[in-house]
């Protein structure tokens, strides 16, 4: 059904999209003025430009992000193998070990502390991996990576709810692991304690590591330097369909979709429009602009959704490909600002 190696795949068929325009653009031109021959929007509009006017060289968009995800399907395949991991427990912990090895070389910030909840007293460790650039200000690409407390007893992994994105940053990480940054630092955020400790959801119970971090940078000034915050979350779903969240900030939702469209990817965001209380909310009061990306419609009526049938089958290494290259040319769009 997928290819293997989908990253070199796209950007394969993306080059040879590229250069056949480009043919069709010198012919074209070389005729009479022309209507651009696609719509306003996207790559296809980006080589040709929209007054027929011939680049002399293909725009830098016309190239997508790269982004391996096959790698990051097998980072989803090990975060789950660990099993349950909800705060507390010896899985967890497992799991942070395991983020922390793959970010060896990188410049890492741990934020750890204890939370007070119903259930008793938890450890959280928010994990911050920092790609330095040389604009001022930081772009934040933050994931949870705990699973469901009421759910800890069962076979609950949440394969697509906390693996796919913790996965999806593992793999961004590893490709703004040793590149020469030109625009804002890019800061990825594996943060903790995000579900809720009560059923159902209780939003005091519940963005633990979120909600610590925004205060605690709001106190020593990193919050105003922060431009853009980024959440993925419930992002590997083969079906995928990111919700336009009805709180996100729209400007930066817009950006996506411009993101999107660019790589011929618009199709799968933004179709529905839902409220989502999810990790963008603690930046979001504290006036950073923030977007959740999130396919909230995981099986019919997201019926897989906080169940033991949140299991890595339901998951499709495109749908990494395509919301990890939508990020990455987020963030480059978020540096031409
Ligand atoms: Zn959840």
């Amino acid at each position: 059904m997928l290819s293997p190696r989908p990253p070199r795949n796209v950007v394969l068929t993306y080059g040879r999209r590229a250069v056949l325009l480009w043919l069709i653009l010198a012919v074209l031109t070389a005729c009479s003025r022309i209507t651009p021959l696609v719509g306003s929007e996207g790559a296809s509009a980006a080589i040709l430009g929209t007054d027929a006017t011939p680049a002399t060289a293909p725009p830098e968009a016309s190239t997508p992000p790269a982004f391996n995800a096959s790698r990051a399907m097998q980072y989803v395949k090990e975060i789950v193998a660990f099993g349950p991991r909800p705060i507390g427990s010896e899985n967890h912990r497992k799991v942070e070990r395991y983020i922390l090895g793959h970010l060896k070389g990188d410049a890492v910030e741990e934020d750890n502390f204890e939370i007070s909840t119903s259930e008793g007293r938890f450890p959280v460790d928010n994990i911050i991996a920092k790609f330095p650039g040389p604009r001022g200000g930081i772009v934040i690409i933050a994931s949870h990576y705990d699973t469901n407390w009421p759910l800890r007893h069962t076979a609950y992994v949440g394969a697509n709810d906390g693996a796919s994105s913790s996965a999806l940053l593992l793999e961004i990480a590893n490709q703004l692991r040793g590149k020469k940054r030109t625009g804002y630092s890019v800061w990825l955020l594996w943060d903790d304690a995000e579900e809720s400790i009560k059923v159902p959801w209780d939003d005091a119970s519940a963005l633990y590591g979120v909600r610590h971090l925004a205060e605690k940078w709001q106190g020593d000034g990193t919050l105003k330097k922060i431009r853009a915050f980024l959440l993925e979350d419930m992002i590997g779903d083969a079906d995928l369909n990111i919700e336009r969240v009805t709180d996100s900030t729209s400007w930066l939702e817009d950006l996506v979709y411009q993101a999107a469209t660019r790589l011929g990817y618009q199709s799968h965001f933004f179709a529905r429009e839902m409220y989502v209380g999810d990790d963008h909310q603690p930046f979001l009061k504290l006036s950073v602009p923030a977007v959740d990306l999130i396919d909230f419609n995981y099986g019919y009526n997201n019926v897989f959704w906080h169940t033991p049938q949140d299991t890595i089958d339901k998951l499709s290494p495109k749908s990494l490909a395509i919301v990890g290259t939508v990020t990455l040319e987020t963030v480059h769009l978020l540096d031409e600002r």
